[in-house]
């Protein structure tokens, strides 16, 4: 038994063909986190056509508020920035765009997390919604929000006054494309995905010809001690049924052979599932990082942090209603109930800023025999990209509609 309406499935079928286009459209012209300029300009352009009148909140985050009378209040979010990735997928519609880093760094640009998917599906939610207003009540928040590769976009719009600029709502809810087969579903109750602290160590040495090591503060040797310690975090410092991962994705330092420098950094990416963990792993890493300088005789080193990423908590109640209602939709068999995800995203904040539950889910986008092999490429590969468009696309709007419905069915 289905929750959306047969008018409803029959227009999304119909629509299926357009849905396409615009999914493709959005994959040849990605841009980077937080310069996503012509992608809210095209989906503000979008949602004007069906008659709404959508909002810049955060930059380059876009919502619409669609109306529909007394009853309750629901937002949907979908996020819309690429990452920087030369795309190798070979399709014809491939991204071929170019950005900028923070940094100054030029780019190729890539939609390597599938948000392009995402940003289709929220708009064909939104068409349907505003389309079919008799099918339901209440109002609809659609959220499209910039720069969630960089844990920056929920934050800014949220700061940019989101919820006094539109209705709160009582719930919200949000999927992300991942590589298993189309068609199905995964979703976890209670902690969806990983809270993460990034940060960035500088090590401050004395420069020396490194004939004279006596005469240096070698901050290779220290940085090379130090990222040896925090392998121990996990492995000494945390009971073994908490979930933690620590990881050093960057080392530099030097400048040749001969000289010994004055400087070294790296970086700490740490993933989390639980608060205490989270400050637990944190205090060891400034512990340590203290410590070995101390030992090398070295000043204090700079430690930055340079993102976080928020708790994404499915509520278990809401998250169990939907779970049945999933089945229904889909088919006993397409719906996993799944362990939560070592990765992060900033979904959580919407909810959490309001203490309202939220509902997070995946939804499989590649073919069945690739997944099977071991070949569907992941999410932030250069060859990610979805096998069955119409499957993947369809069950996410149909996944998107079902959660809104369920409480703001007619
Ligand atoms: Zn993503
Ligand atoms: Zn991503």
């Amino acid at each position: 038994m289905s929750t959306i309406a047969p008018a409803l499935l029959a227009d999304l079928e119909e629509g299926m063909e357009a849905l396409e286009e615009l999914y493709r459209e959005f994959h040849r012209d990605p841009e980077l986190s937080m310069q996503e300029h012509r992608t809210a300009a095209r989906i503000a352009e979008r949602l004007r056509g069906w008659g709404l009148e959508p909002l810049t909140v955060g930059g380059t985050g876009v919502v619409a508020v669609i109306e529909n009378g007394p009853g309750p209040v629901l937002a949907y979010r979908a996020d819309t920035d690429g990452l920087p990735i030369t795309e190798d997928t070979g399709l014809p519609y491939a991204s071929e765009a170019t950005g900028t880093l923070p940094d100054g760094t030029l780019t190729r640009v890539m939609h390597g997390c599938g948000h392009d998917m995402h940003i289709a599906a929220g708009l064909e939610i939104a068409r349907l919604l505003s389309a079919h207003r008799a099918l339901w009540r209440g109002t609809v928040v659609m959220l499209f929000q910039p720069g969630e590769e960089i844990a920056a976009g929920a934050r800014a719009m949220l700061d940019d006054g989101l919820w006094d600029r539109v209705p709160a709502p009582e719930a919200v809810y949000g999927q992300h494309v991942s590589p298993f087969p189309a068609g199905r579903i995964a979703v976890a109750s209670g902690t969806a995905m990983s809270m993460a602290d990034s940060l960035q160590v500088t090590l401050h040495g004395r420069q020396a010809h490194s004939s004279r090591p006596e005469e240096a503060i070698d901050p290779i040797v220290q940085g090379a001690f130090t990222i040896a310690r925090l392998q121990t975090v996990v492995s000494r410092e945390i009971r073994g049924s908490d979930m933690a991962v620590l990881t050093i994705g960057r080392f530099a330092g030097g400048l040749k052979e001969n000289i010994i420098p004055d400087t070294a950094v790296f970086t700490v990416n740490i993933r989390t599932q639980d608060e205490k963990v989270r400050a637990r792993v944190n205090e060891c890493v400034r512990r340590i990082i203290s410590a070995e300088a101390a030992a090398s005789g070295a000043p204090e080193p700079t430690v930055e942090k340079l993102y976080e990423f928020p708790r994404c908590w499915n509520d278990p109640a809401e998250t169990a209603a939907l779970e049945a209602l999933f089945r229904a939709e889909l088919g006993e068999d397409r719906v996993v109930s799944s362990p939560p995800v070592a990765g992060s995203e900033d979904f959580g904040a919407f909810a959490d800023s309001l203490g309202v539950p939220g509902v997070y889910w995946f939804t499989g986008s590649s073919s069945a025999e690739r997944h099977a092999a071991g070949e569907a490429a992941g999410n932030h590969s250069p060859f990610f990209a979805p096998d069955d468009v119409p499957t993947t696309l369809g069950t996410a709007v149909r996944t998107g509609l079902t959660a809104l419905l369920h409480r703001a069915g007619a």
